[in-house]
């Protein structure tokens, strides 16, 4: 079967089933282009909500088709692909956040929306890359952990300014592997074979790249950017499948990526095929228990409370 007869087997069957697939940027170009919306994170789980479709199939990895069944409990989601994990998510576990929380009496914990639900049931707020500053801002606790994220706790603090000083910020030590390789001298050298691009970079990158970068923003916010922006050439320091959207947005503009990598495996596992088969035979639906689904749906629903 052809990429084309694939992709027309997929439309029937989302009309059959009455299915909304959502797609996270860093998959395939194939996957977002038949995805009903295509976004990052944050804009993906306010999608979730507002679907009034029977189920949603989940172009992403593991912790995102939990999050948007915590957020539709009444809906059926399914991931395409059930082995795809973020290995940052699963560098916290309730059983850590417990041990913080002996630690500081009044301890507010915030979570990263890229962690697993058994996580987000220990949490207070999740919050993602787009309005981790805003809702942090709003905390009024003393003690605040952030986590699993370290680079995009250092990001938070870093902006954090005035009200730095009435608070104590603990920040745990998980990373994203692919994001945490950007470096000062990886980004140097780029903005040398580059030096008329702008550096747009997100803030899972390491810290250390913070004063060469010219934004540091979510997926959204980079792609933002790039669009709005006078400039034709840019660096960008996240995960490679977001050229999809950037080369559609702007075509005559330029991107650069740097000598690493720069590539989430886990969403490279996903493929049309398997998009068409988890439509087909009703794969790997996601099913949380009720404790899970009741306390981890708190900290997803204020985030969306507090980023308005
Ligand atoms: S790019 Fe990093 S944070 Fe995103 S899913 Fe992959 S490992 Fe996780």
């Amino acid at each position: 079967m052809n990429k084309e007869e694939i992709v027309q087997e997929i439309e029937e069957l989302k009309l059959k089933k009455n299915a909304l697939i959502l797609a996270h940027y860093y998959v395939d170009g194939d996957l977002q282009d038949v995805a009903d919306f295509v976004g990052d994170s944050y804009a993906l789980a306010k999608k979730a909500v507002a679907s009034n479709k029977d189920r949603i199939v989940f172009c992403g990895v593991k912790f995102m088709g939990e999050s948007a069944k915590l957020l539709n409990p009444d809906k059926r989601v399914f991931l395409v692909e059930k082995n795809a994990f973020c290995p940052m998510a699963d560098m916290i576990h309730g059983s850590d956040i417990e041990e913080y929380k002996k630690q500081y009496e009044d301890l507010y914990v915030v979570t990263y929306i890229n962690s697993t639900a058994e996580t987000k049931a220990h949490s207070d707020v999740c919050v993602t890359s787009s309005n981790a500053v805003k809702i942090v801002k709003k905390i009024q606790a003393k003690n605040i952990l952030l986590c699993p994220d370290k680079n995009l706790g250092y990001f938070i603090k870093s902006r954090l300014e005035d009200s730095l000083s009435e608070k104590n910020i603990i920040i745990h030590d998980g990373y994203c592997p692919v994001h945490e390789e950007f470096s000062k001298e990886v980004l140097e050298k780029a903005k040398k074979d580059h030096p008329n691009a702008l550096v747009l970079i997100h803030p899972e990158s390491n810290p250390s790249c913070y004063p060469l970068a010219d934004y540091i923003g979510s997926t959204s916010g980079i792609l933002k950017t790039a669009r709005e922006s006078d400039c034709q050439e840019f660096i960008i320091g996240t995960e490679r499948g977001i050229l999809y959207q950037l080369q559609k947005d702007s075509p005559d503009k330029k991107f650069y990526f740097t000598d690493l990598k720069q590539t989430c495996e886990d969403m490279k596992k996903l493929t049309l095929e398997k998009l068409r088969d988890c439509l087909r035979d009703d794969l790997n639906e996601v099913f949380l228990d009720e404790e899970t689904m009741e306390k981890a749906s708190v900290p997803l629903k204020r985030m969306l409370e507090l980023a308005e």
